[in-house]
């Protein structure tokens, strides 16, 4: 078993972290507090190959491996998890479905821009009647004369009016079918832009269809296969919110650590009081464990696995352990840690929805526990979940 990062993941890591650490941490109390999509620092992610970096080459992205992809991503959500949810679902939810589900036509006319970063990528699924239940919706897509109308409202769709391209579901005669769609065609417009909680530099927009015309060619696989395409793009897109919320994680972690070494009570800094001090020790192991769940789950993502579980343990439990990181992360500045002064609070309010977007927790618990009695059922009983050596 080898746990080393290669030469070339490395190097991704070293220059996303200095990205990060340069361009969007100094701004990221600022972009939360006015609650701003920050598109300037979409250019610069550009720039560095970073909105296109795991698309391979011939399609104008840099070629690396999900597991790079994943530590892009964690280390910026380290800094703004807003830019990090939004790098998630522009690629592993708005170009890779394009990739792993589209025709060479449809891959050369959509992916390099997005690659490139001169369009933003979304993934519209979620109505307003339905969310985890995916089979219940109810947009139409209606088949006309060289394609199809498509109608319905979708809701709350991040990148949505900074999107430029959106792979979109909607019902055919023949079942739910997904489209890729320009979004500044005819019969499409923005309803209401969501005011959240957290993930505030992020933008997270309804959008309405009406009879907006998608050609045959922009079909994303079958007619009345998009559930296919939409769960197998949600295998992976987990794991990149699971990378998100070890990001924020690690964030809040260092962030109270720093804090326990220097603020004294009672005579002495509180993190040799044993309360403060074992609150780092339980919050460094459970971020730790999470990174160790995320890396498995890309790493056989990038060996072409089977990684549905795989991802849905992962984002289960990263998600999980980000919110009792800033939870106890807030714990330990005390009343510092309820004030905007410190980002512990952000970070707080921005872990809640890991365990929300792309599944939530209970629907993680659903698929775990399925094949755990699949395999119960299987001949020879239950091995757990296998793992991945040995
Ligand atoms: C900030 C934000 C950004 C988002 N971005 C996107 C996006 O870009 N594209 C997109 O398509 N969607 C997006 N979503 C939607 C998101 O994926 C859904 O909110 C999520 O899948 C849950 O669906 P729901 O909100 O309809 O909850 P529901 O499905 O109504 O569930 C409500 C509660 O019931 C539980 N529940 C439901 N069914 C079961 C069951 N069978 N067993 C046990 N518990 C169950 C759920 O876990 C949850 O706790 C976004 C959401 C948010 C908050």
């Amino acid at each position: 078993m080898n746990f080393e990062l290669s030469k070339e993941q490395r190097e991704v890591k070293e220059r996303a972290a200095e990205f990060a650490d340069r361009e969007v941490a100094p701004y990221a109390a600022e972009w939360d507090r006015e609650a701003r999509f920050p598109a300037e620092v979409f250019g610069k992610l550009s720039e560095a190959g970073f909105m296109g970096l795991c698309v391979p080459e011939e399609y104008d992205g840099v070629g690396a491996d999900f597991l790079s992809y994943v530590l892009l991503l964690e280390e910026i959500s380290c800094a703004d998890a807003g830019v990090g949810v939004t790098l998630a679902v522009h690629t592993s939810a708005g170009t890779l479905p394009i990739l792993d589900y589209g025709d060479e036509g449809q891959r050369e006319r959509w992916v390099p821009d997005l690659a490139r970063g001169e369009k933003i990528g979304c993934f519209a699924l979620t109505e307003p009647s339905t969310g985890s239940d995916t089979a219940a919706i109810e947009a139409r897509a209606e088949r006309v004369d060289g394609g199809y109308r498509l109608s319905g409202h979708k809701q709350w769709v991040t990148n949505g009016r900074a999107a430029g391209t959106m792979v979109a579901f909607a019902r055919a005669p023949e079942g739910v079918t997904a489209f890729v769609v320009g979004m500044h065609g005819e019969g499409i417009s923005f309803g209401k832009h969501a005011e959240k909680m957290g993930v505030l530099s992020a933008t997270t927009d309804d959008v309405i269809l009406e009879d907006a015309f998608v050609s045959e060619e922009d079909r994303l696989g079958e007619e009345g296969k998009g559930l296919r395409v939409a769960l197998g793009t949600l295998d992976g897109g987990r794991i990149g919110i699971a990378a998100q919320a070890v990001g924020i994680a690690e964030a809040a972690f260092r962030y109270a650590a720093r804090y326990a070494a220097e603020r004294t009570t009672f005579g002495k800094p509180i993190a040799e009081h044993q309360a403060i001090a074992f609150k780092l020790a339980e919050m460094q192991t459970k971020i730790r464990a999470a990174r160790l769940l995320t890396y498995e789950a890309a790493w056989m993502k990038d060996r072409g696995m089977p990684h549905g579980e795989a991802g849905a343990r992962a984002k289960l439990f990263a998600s999980v352990a980000a919110n009792e990181v800033t939870y106890e992360a807030v714990q330990t500045l005390g009343g510092q840690g309820y004030m905007k002064d410190h980002p512990v609070e952000r970070y707080y309010r921005d872990a809640r929805v890991t365990e929300i977007y792309e599944g939530t927790s209970e629907m993680q618990r659903l698929v775990l526990s399925r094949s755990i009695m699949r395999e119960l059922a299987a001949p020879g009983g239950v091995e757990g979940s296998r793992p991945v050596v040995g």
